[in-house]
């Protein structure tokens, strides 16, 4: 048999095909290994959290990985590890999804916008999927009952004008089932905007076919978020995956996992969000790795993220900048580093991004409740009150 990564050099129209990717998916040691140095620990964590929770990876994105380096941040993502089976607090489905799910398919937590979830499978399954609960148990798209449910709930509720398509990742149905979601959504008059998450411009940017764009293009407007976590996965297939995306008309996002050892530094995010700008990508999540099952050894802790957070805002182009979230069962809830410094008197005081304070008039409009002094840091310096307005008091930079 032909070494399935040969084919990359001899057989590049079968390496291309989304079809043939899917087909030899590695889901053995064995054939990781014909790419990467596998230690004994590592084959008997493969086995074992393997079995727990399922995994499999595209060959293309087994190419990127470092076939010597075990702490590859791409390896980290990918492959399965003793430690995912020692996490105390991790739950199975900490956003508690099943509960706000009234039919099978739908998760509704805003009153505007809905997740889809269409199949429950993946081209490599992340091992810090939030949906662990659902993705991957067994192998197969939704089946047309359930998605003739789906539709038929969104169609029943006038509020939602935003539907996220989702899963697993919804661009494994082909071309042909794709579209006829699509026509069926775009026939109820209360669907503005469709959007899909997917992750294939990552994982398997071959499934983003000249034909594809040409069948989204027609059902505008359609957005779509994807998940690069770091800058190796961008790669000139990742962008002409991209591109072509783009050309249809598509606006694309990036949603990112803040993961130890993957991305939970400065640098790798600056480079990450600077390489994401070069091919038109718009960071808009950064997400903090929630209490997952499985995952203790990928969270980090909340500081860190705003800590990153806070050494890109105004050191970088301002849409380089990723909204730092912290997912719930209630909806998302943004986690930023504190601007907002409080109130003397009247006046608004406010910290840039290196540290100056900034006192700014605050026109008080009747009927507005001040806002009280914020933070305990504020209270803790006491701003100088002999500031003049606007004027920059000096502090320290923090
Ligand atoms: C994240 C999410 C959405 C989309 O939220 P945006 O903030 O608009 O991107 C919609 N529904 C559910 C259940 C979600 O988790």
């Amino acid at each position: 048999m032909t070494d399935i990564f040969e084919i990359k050099n001899t057989d590049p129209a079968r390496w291309n095909s989304w079809k043939w990717q899917l087909q030899r998916q590695i889901t053995t040691v064995e054939d990781l290994e014909r790419y990467i140095r596998l230690s004994e620990r590592e084959k008997q964590g493969i086995r074992t959290a393997g079995a727990q929770y399922r995994w499999a990876i595209t060959p293309y994105y087994v190419s990127l990985m470092h076939p010597d380096y075990p702490g590859c941040p791409l390896r980290r993502q990918q492959i399965p590890v003793l430690e995912e089976l020692d996490d105390a607090i991790g739950l199975p489905d900490p956003l508690f999804e099943r509960e706000h799910s009234p039919v099978d398919a739908i998760v509704h937590v805003y009153p505007d916008r809905v997740a889809f979830k269409i199949t429950n499978v993946c081209p490599t399954y992340c091992r810090y999927c939030f949906r662990e609960y659902f993705v991957g148990n067994a192998e197969e798209h939704h089946t047309r009952a359930k998605i003739d449910e789906g539709i038929a709930y969104i169609r029943a509720h006038p509020a939602i004008r935003d539907v996220l398509i989702t899963g697993g990742d919804p661009l494994l149905f082909s071309d042909e089932r794709l579209e006829d979601i699509l026509t069926r959504l775009r026939a109820i008059e209360h669907v503005e905007v469709v959007r899909f998450g997917t992750r294939t411009p990552c994982t398997l940017p071959q499934r983003i076919t000249p034909e594809l764009c040409a069948m989204l293009e027609r059902y505008h407007p359609i957005w779509l978020n994807t998940q690069f976590n770091h800058a190796t996965e961008i790669t000139p297939e990742a962008a002409l995956a991209c591109d072509r995306l783009l050309r249809a008309g598509i606006p694309l996002g990036n949603q990112s996992v803040l993961l130890k050892g993957v991305n939970d530094d400065v640098e790798t995010m600056k480079t990450l969000v600077k390489s994401l700008l070069k091919i038109r990508v718009r960071p808009y999540y950064l997400f903090q790795c929630q209490a997952l099952q499985g995952t203790a050894h990928l969270r980090t802790s909340i500081e860190k993220g705003l800590e990153i957070i806070s050494q890109l805002r105004g050191y970088l182009s301002g849409f380089a900048v990723p909204l730092f979230v912290l997912d719930t069962p209630y909806g998302k809830v943004p986690l930023q580093p504190q601007y907002v410094m409080g109130r003397d008197g009247d006046d608004f005081l406010v910290r840039t991004y290196r540290g100056e304070l900034w006192r700014e008039r605050n026109p008080i409009e009747p009927g507005v409740r001040p806002m009280a002094l914020l933070t305990q840091e504020a209270e803790d310096r006491r701003f100088p009150v002999d500031v003049n307005h606007n004027t920059i008091a000096c502090m320290e930079p923090v």
